[in-house]
């Protein structure tokens, strides 16, 4: 099996594991060059249409009203402390209801994609520009200061197809923000150890594993500098949560770590790349 990411032979099958979706086993590989992991959609023969209908058209907890929320607020914080040039323009890739977007006041130019209809339609209803398609699919007339794609990547069936429309859309001195699960964190090693999977490792909704060897020089060859990365436990992880008292606890000790400089260390699996366009 050649390397999805780098084209590399030299890959070898590293796990087993068994679809949450169909039950299928999946083969996950590991590249013994860039050091990323994927499943093969081909494996089994699957209709990605079904899948995510199955999987989004749980849309019971979307709001049409906007509320901001201390996660995204810090997101925003994060944004204008790193980027050095007054905000112009900012474009939310799998944008949902455009929650943050809605959190930049102020008439930068804010626009969205969101594939899901439903979706889309709420981030249109609230003000947004939403382009209803796949990132792929657009022609752009512009740039944007700012270029956003939260928890994409892992599903696509062509991820450097993806990345590469991605690049081309930041300013030189933007910033361009991936947030990917990662398996090079002290969470999944302590997983590994006690023999209890990763919740990411969903094939096959989730397919690309890469590792941050690959996206770095990926991104640096295409003219990108990594400026910070944290890395945070979502919302996903919390071992107490059926216990009331002990879970409010929990929750609390996590955003504040989340929001600590413990978050620079490789500790839990979200991972947040900040990356500068410098030429
Ligand atoms: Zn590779």
């Amino acid at each position: 099996m050649k390397c999805k990411f780098c084209n590399s032979e030299q890959t070898k099958e590293f796990l087993h594991l068994t679809s949450p979706h169909n039950r299928q086993i999946y083969i996950l590989y590991e590249c013994q060059n860039c050091l990323s992991r994927f499943f093969d959609i081909n494996q089994h023969h699957i209709s990605i249409e079904e899948l995510y209908e199955e999987i989004a058209t749980d849309n019971s907890n979307l709001s049409r009203r906007f509320s901001p929320t201390p996660y995204w607020e810090q997101q925003k914080r994060i944004v204008l402390e790193l980027l050095k040039t007054p905000l112009t323009s900012i474009l939310d890739v799998g944008c949902r209801t455009g929650d943050f977007l809605l959190h930049f006041k102020g008439d930068h130019i804010k626009e969205g994609i969101e594939i899901s209809n439903y979706c889309s339609e709420i981030a249109q209803q609230r003000g947004l520009n939403v382009y209803n398609d796949s990132l792929e699919n657009i022609k752009f007339d512009k740039k944007y200061d700012v270029v956003s794609a939260f928890a994409i990547i892992e599903h696509l069936i062509d991820p450097i197809q993806f990345l590469d429309k991605l690049k081309s859309l930041v300013n030189i001195g933007g910033l361009l923000i991936v947030l990917i699960p990662t398996f090079e964190c002290l969470k999944v090693k302590v997983l590994t150890k006690l023999n209890i999977g990763w919740h990411m490792y969903r094939p096959p909704e989730h397919l690309n594993f890469f590792s941050e060897k690959f996206l770095d020089s990926y991104l640096r060859a295409n003219g990108y500098r990594l400026i910070r990365r944290n890395y945070t436990s979502g919302g996903m992880f919390n071992p107490v949560r059926k216990i009331p008292i002990l879970n409010s606890i929990f929750n609390r000790v996590m955003f504040y770590f989340n929001k600590s400089r413990l978050n620079r260390l490789p500790i839990f699996d979200h991972s947040y790349s900040y990356y500068q366009k410098i030429e």
